[in-house]
């Protein structure tokens, strides 16, 4: 008789977006006469920028022809592909990260979900709360983080991370040493960064205490202050503690045509293996690459005239972001964000 994963039977119902969308819902049930203005769909509104369906027109005309046709993607992605992303991401901002270290993927949130499977179960991991919150309940499928304790809206072998008002929306290092520590920032949902300096203090405290950061910066291109890093590498002592998440879905639009990376440095060793290869046979035996053609278009956005469109279109969300903040200010309300992310 087969057994299921069991641990997927303590996750809580719903998700954020099925609770938003229930309460739209019962408020428009109760006020048909209303209009809705929704601050809540999850989602990028603006379609791909024309350099990449430049890119994307193209490609898909090179696998229309026996001479240019791309079959199978190698593991860890095109080497074009790599290398633009280490020459822009890495090397500008005085990061060292090698092409070799990068793992093209489908997606971040393919990647945060997936990350655990280089992990034993017996790693207790740290969030900040609130956050994405695909990395607790990943972990809870892999049966890493005890009992839901349904009252409190919390797993009993978790350590929370409070994100307040009275901390600036920044976590403080824990008291309980975790084993693994999910950072995010930009941070979704609340819009919080922290600066160089801080997240030294967090490379510095993994280092000392055995433990890995996993730093998502799906939203780093939204950054607009000076003293916030755009990379955990740009920290001293990040390859030896820190595996990196990226994603194309919030800078380019990418939401519907995946595409998104992760970074492990060869440094980053538990005892003498490296997670690099942990994870190389993890992404080699279970990822097919990404299609050739996603990965052209993930390669235009790095040209100049992507960034420029790219740009463009981050400066569109934080306008917005500015409309809305403004908005529920002027309403009297209480808020805080949409200075180095969209969200408010
Ligand atoms: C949107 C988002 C992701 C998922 O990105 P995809 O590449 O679209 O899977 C991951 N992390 C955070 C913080 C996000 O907001």
């Amino acid at each position: 008789m087969f057994k299921i994963n069991e641990n997927y039977l303590k996750l809580p119902g719903s998700y954020l977006f099925s609770t938003i969308a229930k309460k739209v819902n019962a408020f428009t049930a109760a006020n048909p006469d209303k209009e809705i203005i929704r601050l809540g769909i999850g989602d990028v509104t603006l379609p791909l920028c024309p350099k990449v369906i430049d890119a994307l027109h193209s490609s898909v005309d090179e696998m229309a022809d026996a001479k240019t046709f791309h079959g199978y993607a190698p593991d860890l992605g095109y080497e074009f592909l790599r290398n633009a992303i280490v020459e822009h991401d890495y090397q500008k901002r005085g990061a060292e990260i090698y092409a070799d270290e990068i793992f093209v993927s489908d997606g971040a949130k393919s990647d945060s979900g997936n990350i655990g499977d280089i992990f034993s179960v017996d790693n207790k991991i740290a969030v900040c709360d609130p956050v994405y919150p695909v990395y607790v309940d990943t972990n809870a499928m892999a049966g890493r983080t005890g009992e839901y304790l349904v009252d409190q809206q919390k797993w009993s072998n978790v350590i929370y991370m409070p994100c307040t008002a009275e901390t600036d929306f920044a976590p403080e290092l824990p008291t309980e040493t975790p084993d693994i520590i999910y950072l995010c920032f930009p941070n979704n949902p609340t819009g919080s960064t922290i600066t160089k300096d801080e997240l030294q203090r967090w490379v510095d405290y993994a280092n000392k205490v055995g433990a890995v950061i996993i730093y998502d910066a799906a939203y780093e291109a939204y950054i607009s202050e000076e003293n916030v890093p755009h990379t955990i590498y740009e920290c001293e002592g990040a390859r030896t503690c820190a595996i990196e998440l990226k994603s194309f879905s919030k800078n380019a639009g990418f939401t519907g045509t995946r595409l998104g990376y992760t970074v492990i440095p060869r440094d980053l060793k538990c005892g003498d293996v490296t997670l690099h290869h942990l994870w190389a046979r993890r992404h080699g035996t279970k990822f097919n690459g990404a299609p050739y053609i996603i990965q052209r278009a993930g390669e235009a956005v790095f040209s100049e005239e992507g960034q420029k469109q790219t740009g463009e279109q981050i400066a569109y969300y934080m306008n917005n972001a500015k409309t809305i903040l403004e908005g529920l200010k002027s309403a009297g309300y209480t808020v805080s964000g949409g200075v180095n992310a969209p969200y408010i």
